[in-house]
């Protein structure tokens, strides 16, 4: 019999209420805000300060992935379920998923396997209806600015070539990303050129997930910069008095969405930034919310360590003054043989000559991990085609290296085959080896902090600037943005800018292209490729194998 697909897994499971996990944390039943029975609301009055010094956060990055994914969320998942297994009070905290990916490539975004979050279907789709209240808050700053433009008697002088705000849509529609709006004549506002970006690249999407309470919110959303008067004078949000609208209509998602896991274990997921252009975390708030709640916090930061764990480390963990006490490098043998050259269709199957050649990339990432204060555990994600001796190589291997590597087995046994995992993270977590240091101080120029990710972290030898981004870079400072910390924007999946550079690459420059500042958000973006903001859909898009019966059962989804 052939393994079954993650929704047949889903569908299959004992749900419980949310009541039932809600008590598990001792949440008031009066406190839920109820979405149906299995998916509820926390109020931000649980955040607890004295609790969270207490309590312990497990951070999963991982190696530089294959274009499949590397099982972070997954891992996260089990890890969760198992070390409530061993009997800890742990909560998982992740991102939601995006629709856009769902219907595109990837499929469902919720775990996999016998490690899922449930209702596996909700949480793909509406959910909870943040994104939706994101895309509005987004587009009504966009709405408010086509309306400046139109209304000459309260005019701003905004220059509309100058205009960098975008509309977003929560699809993967590449016909969106450059458009012309404002046709049809006086009434129907000025003509300008104008894009769509995914929700998830929204820079809302980023704010709402660095905010720590509501006024930050507001203030955050004020400081969105939109673009230039004619006379080329910066304007931002709160210029178009946009930041209370906005954040009412975000009031309900600034607050964590609990769910459960296919065990019955507690799982909250708020926010999904993108981990190119933004942050690529959940929101401070549900990591906060975890760790006032749970003993233990399992979160994941998105892509490889070189972007996902750097700025979890660098930009969340400074606004939202909080620090992981463990980290777990998610490593799988097939990237590790993509690491090591294995093209599409080799990476698949059994390979020691690709994996040693592509442990390289493991041990950077090891390395990366001691840099920032941490000692390392690896988790070997397992899959049915990894071969004992691969296994075996990079247990001993990694020993060398003085760090642990586990197999997690968590796919296809749940929180049962990361009891091992989870023993080596309580022990982790306790012995107080994880002392995080930031590599930079966001006071230090623009140039040095991109100076210290690149040669440090990614290993390249200097960091080049385009004529673009060197007179961008003047603007930083003349606006007096420096202060802020790095969000890099490049592949992921070379530890390089250039994603034909596998395994460990030596020996490269990066290039900054251009830059881009999230004022609200709070970060300088330093653009090293071409980075996507709206997806567009495959040759044969998922939407096409799904498939919904008269009494709305669902195929297809994962
Ligand atoms: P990430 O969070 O790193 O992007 P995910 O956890 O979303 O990765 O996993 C990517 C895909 O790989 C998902 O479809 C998931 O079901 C699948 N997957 C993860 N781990 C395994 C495994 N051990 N065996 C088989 N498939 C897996
Ligand atoms: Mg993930």
């Amino acid at each position: 019999m052939s393994f079954p697909t993650d929704l047949e897994i889903a569908e299959s499971a004992t749900i419980l209420s949310i009541k039932k996990i809600a008590e598990k944390l001792e949440i008031q039943d009066d406190d839920l805000e109820y979405y149906g029975k299995y998916k509820a609301k926390i109020p931000l009055k649980y955040i607890n300060e004295k609790k969270i010094k207490k309590a312990k956060l497990i951070l999963v990055t991982a190696i530089n992935p294959t274009p499949a994914g590397e099982g972070k969320t997954t891992v996260s998942v089990g890890l969760n379920d198992g070390l409530n297994k061993i009997g800890k009070k742990s909560i998982a905290v992740l991102r939601e998923p995006s629709l856009g990916p769902v219907f595109g490539v990837k499929g469902g975004a919720a775990g996999g396997g016998y490690a899922q979050l449930i209702p596996m279907v909700d949480i793909n789709l509406h959910f909870t209806g943040d994104f939706s209240a994101i895309e509005k808050s987004n587009n009504l700053l966009s709405a408010l600015i086509d309306n400046n433009l139109q209304n000459r008697k309260f005019s701003l002088n905004i220059d509309p070539r100058t205009i960098t705000w975008k509309r977003v849509m929560d699809m993967n529609d590449r016909s969106l990303r450059h458009i012309v709006i404002g046709l049809g004549g006086t009434k129907n506002g000025i003509t300008r050129e104008e894009g769509f970006n995914i929700t998830p690249a929204s820079e809302v999407m980023a704010i709402l997930c660095l905010s720590k309470d509501f006024e930050d919110l507001k203030i955050r959303l004020g400081n969105i910069f939109v673009g230039y008067t004619f006379d080329k004078k910066p304007i931002f949000a709160r210029d178009l008095k946009a930041e209370n609208a906005m954040a009412i209509l975000l009031k309900d998602a600034i607050k964590p969405n609990l769910v459960q896991t296919l065990e019955g274990n507690p799982a909250i997921l708020h926010g999904g930034p993108f981990a190119n252009i933004a942050q690529g975390t959940n929101s401070i708030i549900a990591t906060k919310m975890g760790l006032s709640l749970a003993d233990y916090v399992v979160t994941e930061a998105g892509f490889g360590a070189d972007l996902g764990a750097e700025k979890f480390l660098h930009i969340k963990c400074y606004y939202g003054k909080i620090k992981p006490d463990a980290y777990v490098i998610v490593a799988t043998i097939r990237a590790l043989r993509y690491q090591g050259g294995a093209k599409k269709g080799e990476y698949e199957s059994p390979n020691l000559p690709f994996l040693k050649n592509g442990f390289g990339n493991l041990t950077k990432h090891i390395e990366n991990g001691f840099k920032l204060g941490f000692k390392p555990i690896v988790a070997i994600n397992h899959f049915a085609a990894d071969s004992q001796e691969e296994i075996d190589y990079i247990i001993s291997e990694c020993e060398k290296l003085g760090v642990k590597a586990i197999l997690a087995d968590e796919f296809t046994k749940g929180g049962a085959g990361m009891t091992d995992l989870a023993e080596e993270v309580v022990r982790s977590a306790k012995s107080g080896e994880n002392n995080f240091k930031p590599l930079y101080k966001v006071e230090d120029s623009v140039e040095h902090k991109i100076d210290t990710i690149a040669k440090e972290v990614y290993g390249a030898e200097s960091v080049v600037y385009s004529q673009k981004a060197k007179n961008q870079l003047k603007t930083i400072y003349d606006l007096g943005f420096d202060n802020l910390p790095i969000c890099m924007a490049k592949t992921q999946k070379s530890l390089s800018d250039d994603e034909t550079k596998i395994g460990r690459p030596s020996n490269f420059n990066i290039t900054v292209r251009e830059f881009e500042f999230a004022t609200g958000a709070g970060f300088i973006i330093p653009i090293l490729g071409d980075m996507m903001r709206m997806p567009g859909l495959p040759n044969v898009p998922a939407a096409e194998g799904m498939f919904i019966d008269k009494d709305g059962k669902i195929t297809g989804l994962s």
